[in-house]
């Protein structure tokens, strides 16, 4: 078969009219053969059982019965008319109603002849009716290419309205398998067909329409999930290794004086395996001549500031110049002062800049940059401005990556002749499976483990009439000295109600909390900026002992002497923004505490969460729960959720299978990067042709 030819527009396959391409590219994408192809059912139906009339039940499962039609007559209603036909088999009668295409249906319809009818059934005055069936002459149907397992496919109202229905769909890709005759060139390699013994393409796509039983189909679905999952990989890791081929960096060759010092003179502790491992990977990276583009994960607390500042010694080490940037004013500021006495000691130059730094620290900033007198500089997005001008900036690092675009990350990246290496690090644990899919063409370093002693933190769940003990709990608490958040969910512009929430429960707070004793802060969404920052520096500094906000303090702030986060209407957060608050807590020395508070109506996810967060303090498990409550789109945000438009694989449900289209592309362009040996040739042209035809998925910009 000429390859071309699954190109050949939808237009011209037997049975499909210009009305019905249209509705097809309209409402499915189908374009082409190949894209019929390509539209893999949803589920099956088991057609091998046929009811007789009177073995019909008053449920909703759709259902086959065999009979004729002996009669058929118009039947005037208030709003148009309605067709019935009388349907008989020997066991009793029953109606097939149409409310439109009478005029079609009264032409075509064989009275006396023998139809098997499927669809869902209604039941009134005792007389089963059956809207709409999907029908077909009995000879027909005993002929047809078609297998116990009936095939669903996607469709949408319109299409069944304009009589584009599942059947026409079938009879379509039958069609579709006459003309071919079943030739389909094989997508994969034979060692990988033999390694993993995955049926044949052929077998697969014939399989996956009209599967002979249920093994063959499950065996289809398998192959064509993996050959799926397959090319994303392949797409991603060799998008990542034209990066490192391409992208030049400037290579850290030297492990020099900063480093060795802070090592051997300075570290304020032991580093744990995980923060080794992590910053081995970092100096493999910056020692190549490509260009680091990599993420960190590590849970809040997990120690990733000083993996930050080891990565900066080496860029210093090499003559290099590093940023070091933070989505907020206050955890810029938070950097500044932990890494400051750090870069004393070393005598390294440091300064901040942030959207508060006045006209005259900004200029001498800027000169300071240019000449190359200043050595890191840490801030906010005020790093972007156009005139912040680094004289070589080597090593670029970004906090908290959910609130940076890539547009913003990409900026930092034209500064200077070559691309500093970029390290993104983010506290939001991505399962692992996710992040494969998702950020495959960035390298991924994980630190799984906590520093030593950590204390964890008791997680309790507490329904709102328990709030009196509660508070009773906070007043100890504070009596101890510790400080206390308690968070309300995010207020927006539009809801009022959030606000009305939050200015309740503040005053039942002043009100069991009284001055002068208990000093109170408020934070909200609605605040000024300065306002914000002003209740939030009387609370770092121990000023007032409860913090009552909304989630505007979810990312970074770091008190460590507050032990308890109460999270009011817990029901309504995620379970990764749960995480996220709690771990604003136990960063001192403190036994500390999370409660969280719900009314008594609970959805069965909202419990899930609450389960999760009172047995595990795992990051990557909970994103893992997070992932199977919520679905990867939502995870990852809306604007990226296109990403995840896969045909027929799944990414919770089929991780396994994408570990091993993963290690299996891995190791295929390992052996052979340019895809030129004989054995991958198919793979090489399907890739080819992926990328033609764009149907491969446009993931990442
Ligand atoms: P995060 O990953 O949330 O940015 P930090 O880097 O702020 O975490 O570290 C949290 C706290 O743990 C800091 O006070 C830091 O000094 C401390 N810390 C980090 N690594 C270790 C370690 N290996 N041993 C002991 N304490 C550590
Ligand atoms: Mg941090």
């Amino acid at each position: 078969m000429n390859p071309n030819f699954l190109q050949t527009p939808i237009d011209y396959l037997k049975g499909v009219g210009p009305n019905r391409a249209d509705l097809l590219k309209k409402e499915l994408g189908i374009h082409t053969f190949q894209d019929l192809l390509n539209l893999y059912p949803n589920r099956y139906l088991d057609r091998t059982k046929y009811y007789k009339i009177t073995q019909l039940q008053q449920s909703s499962a759709e259902v086959q019965v065999i009979g004729k039609i002996t009669h058929i007559k118009t039947v005037e209603q208030k709003r148009g008319k309605r067709l019935v036909a009388t349907f008989r088999d020997e066991t009793g009668v029953m109606e097939l109603v149409w409310f439109r295409g009478h005029k079609w249906i009264r032409e075509n319809l064989k009275l006396n002849t023998p139809y098997v009818v499927f669809g869902k059934t209604n039941f009134f005055n005792g007389t089963f009716s059956m809207p709409h069936p999907e029908m077909e002459l009995l000879k027909d149907h005993e002929n047809s290419l078609r297998s116990a397992m009936q095939p669903v496919y996607p469709n949408t109202e319109k299409l069944s309205k304009s009589g584009i229905t599942n059947k026409v769909i079938n009879t379509l890709l039958q069609q579709l398998f006459a003309e071919t005759k079943n030739n389909f060139a094989e997508s994969l390699s034979q060692p990988i067909l033999q390694s993993l013994k995955l049926l044949p393409k052929n077998e697969a796509l014939l399989n996956i329409h009209f599967p002979q039983n249920t093994e063959m189909l499950a065996r289809a679905q398998y192959r064509l999930k993996f050959e799926e999952l397959f090319y994303i990989q392949l797409q991603l890791l060799r998008k990542n290794m034209i990066h490192k081929a391409k992208i030049k960096g400037y290579p850290f060759v030297q492990v020099g004086d900063y480093f060795n010092t802070f090592f051997s003179k300075h570290l304020p502790f032991n580093l744990t395996e995980a923060q080794k491992r992590v910053i081995k990977e970092i100096r493999a990276d910056l020692g190549s001549n490509a260009q680091m583009n990599r993420l960190l994960q590590g849970d809040v607390g997990s120690g990733k500031t000083i993996v930050a500042f080891m990565s900066i010694l080496l860029a210093l080490d090499n003559g290099f110049q590093a940023s070091l940037m933070a989505p907020t004013e206050i955890l810029s500021v938070q950097h500044y002062n932990s890494l400051l006495e750090l870069c004393n000691k070393l005598k390294i130059s440091v300064s901040l800049l942030t959207g508060s730094s006045n006209a005259s620290q900004r200029k001498e900033i800027h000169q300071n940059l240019e000449n190359g007198e200043l050595q890191l500089l840490i801030g906010t997005h005020a790093l972007l401005e156009d005139k912040v001008k680094f004289k070589n900036l080597g090593l670029a690092i970004i906090d908290e990556q959910h609130r940076f675009g890539v547009a913003q990350r990409s900026k930092m990246w034209h500064k200077n002749k070559l691309p500093p290496h970029v390290l993104v690090m983010t506290a939001t644990p991505i399962p692992r499976t996710l992040a494969m899919s998702v950020y495959g063409d960035l390298d991924i370093s994980i630190i799984d483990e906590l520093p030593p002693g950590r204390k964890e933190i008791t997680t309790v769940h507490r329904y709102d009439a328990n709030r009196l003990k509660v508070f009773r709990f906070l007043r100890d608490e504070i009596e101890k000295g510790r400080q206390v958040y308690i968070v309300y969910p995010l207020i927006q512009e539009s809801e009022a109600l959030d606000y009305k929430d939050l200015m309740d429960g503040y005053e039942s707070i002043v009100r069991d909390f009284p001055q002068p004793k208990y000093q109170i802060s408020i934070v909200h969404g609605k605040m000024k900026a300065a306002d914000k920052d002003f209740e939030m520096d009387r609370f770092v500094r121990g000023e007032t002992q409860i913090m009552v906000a909304t989630t505007v303090i979810e990312v970074g702030v770091n008190v460590p002497n507050a032990s308890v986060m109460v999270i009011e209407s817990a029901e309504r957060f995620g379970l990764s923004q749960l995480h996220q608050l709690r771990g604003r807590v136990g960063r001192g020395a403190e036994q500390s505490y999370c409660i969280l508070m719900t009314s008594h109506k609970l959805s069965a996810d909202a419990k899930t969460r609450l389960q999760t967060m009172v047995h595990t303090s795992d990051g990557f498990e909970i994103s893992e729960v997070d992932l199977k409550l919520r679905g990867p789109g939502d995870i990852m945000g809306t604007q990226q959720s296109g990403v995840l438009n896969l045909r027929i694989a799944d990414i919770v449900k089929d991780s396994e299978i994408l570990k091993l289209a993963r290690s299996y592309a891995l190791q295929t362009l390992k052996a052979d990067p340019k895809l030129e040996q004989p054995q991958n040739q198919s793979i090489k042209q399907t890739y080819a042709e992926l990328v033609k035809f764009k149907n491969i998925w446009n993931y990442i910009s």
